[in-house]
């Protein structure tokens, strides 16, 4: 594969803002700091953030034994996403290939760019119909959205199918990797440095159980990260969000026994759901979420938020006819889910 050819023509020749905390990275006691027009006094916040977001990603680096130029960060994945567009895809000419039902994101930030989308819905089995795929590709194909663990469905899309994708697609494969904390199919960062069309995404936003800091994680070949970092805006990640994201890596034990706690409370509602009448079907997760086909998601989500709970119905998508998605909450929450559905 050639990099070069891949990315946009202005994206190819375009040189980096250089922001004053570029220059002079090291804000060491005993220095004055007067080049980047801040506020002298402190807040705590006073000053731009580091725009490399070092320490994060040193620790990401550690704990995901990949190299730290392999690494960017986003404000959100909705960010990485988008810089991944605008790298890539020419607007009005270009197209990407996403797999429905799945993520929304990809197809707003396709209309977003002037993206074409090529749609091919998952099979029955909620697994990605390759020969379609491949033969649908065309010169002007740049992207390829693989959602595994896929939203809404719930599951991780078998490795084979997945491999045969990577190796015959011809632009850039992303693997939204979401929910990846969740399942029991590995990672495939770990297959990183054997494709170099490949990008993996994650987030801090679900099991990390920081939504509210906006943290995306975008995981590439050092030739695809240093584009990205050429394009993102200089001091897309905030201090705050920094200062919390670092916090958090490194009190990884509790995040995995909260992931633990997820998973144990997944199975359980699991097996509760499928002793209730009106559901027809509990679809396998590997992800922190269930789908489940009822006898009628339009009326039984409503019902719901009279008891004061709110889904997800996702009727409307391809091949999810009378599904909802139930989020895992705390055991009372379950419980409280559980008890609902039986009163109806
Ligand atoms: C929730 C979710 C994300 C997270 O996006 P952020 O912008 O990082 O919060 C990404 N991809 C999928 C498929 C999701 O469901």
């Amino acid at each position: 594969m050639k990099l070069e050819s891949l990315l946009r023509k202005n994206i190819r020749n375009l040189k980096a803002y250089s922001s004053a905390r570029d220059e002079y990275k090291d804000i060491t006691d005993g220095m004055v700091f007067i080049d980047a027009n801040e506020n002298p006094f402190n807040t705590d916040v006073n000053r731009y953030p580091d725009p490399q977001q070092s320490k994060v990603k040193e620790r990401l680096s550690q704990l995901k034994e990949l190299q730290v130029n392999q690494i960017l960060l986003g404000n959100g994945s909705d960010e990485v996403l988008d810089l991944i567009f605008r790298a890539f895809c020419e607007p009005n000419k270009d197209n990407v290939i996403a797999l429905p039902p799945t993520y929304g994101m990809y197809s707003v930030l396709a209309h977003l760019n002037a993206i074409e989308i090529l749609e091919i819905e998952l099979n029955s089995d909620f697994e990605p119909n390759v020969e379609k795929i491949i033969e649908v590709q065309n010169d002007n194909s740049k992207l390829l959205f693989i959602c595994s663990p896929n939203n809404p469905t719930a599951n991780s899309f078998q490795a084979k199918n997945i491999e045969r994708l990577i190796k015959s697609f011809n632009g850039i494969v992303v693997i939204d990797e979401a929910y990846i904390d969740f399942s029991e199919q590995d990672s495939w960062l770990s297959r990183l440095n054997d494709f170099p069309n490949l990008i993996v995404t994650q987030t801090l936003s679900k099991a990390y159980g920081l939504a509210g800091i906006r943290l995306g994680i975008c995981y590439a070949s050092k030739e695809i990260t240093s584009v990205l970092n050429k394009i993102k805006p200089p001091y897309n990640v905030n201090q705050l969000s920094q200062d919390k994201a670092l916090e958090r890596l490194n009190a990884i034990e509790d995040v995995k026994i909260e992931v633990k706690t997820v998973i144990s409370e997944r199975q359980k509602l699991a097996i509760a759901l499928k002793s209730i009448a009106l559901v027809k079907e509990v679809y396998p997760s590997n992800a922190n979420f269930l789908l489940v086909k009822v006898d009628d998601a339009n009326k039984r989500y409503l019902q719901l938020v009279e008891k004061g709970i709110v889904v997800r119905n996702r009727t409307n998508q391809p091949i999810c006819e009378n599904c909802l998605r139930f989020t895992v909450g705390t055991f009372a929450e379950n419980e409280k889910l559980i008890e609902s559905l039986k009163e109806l």
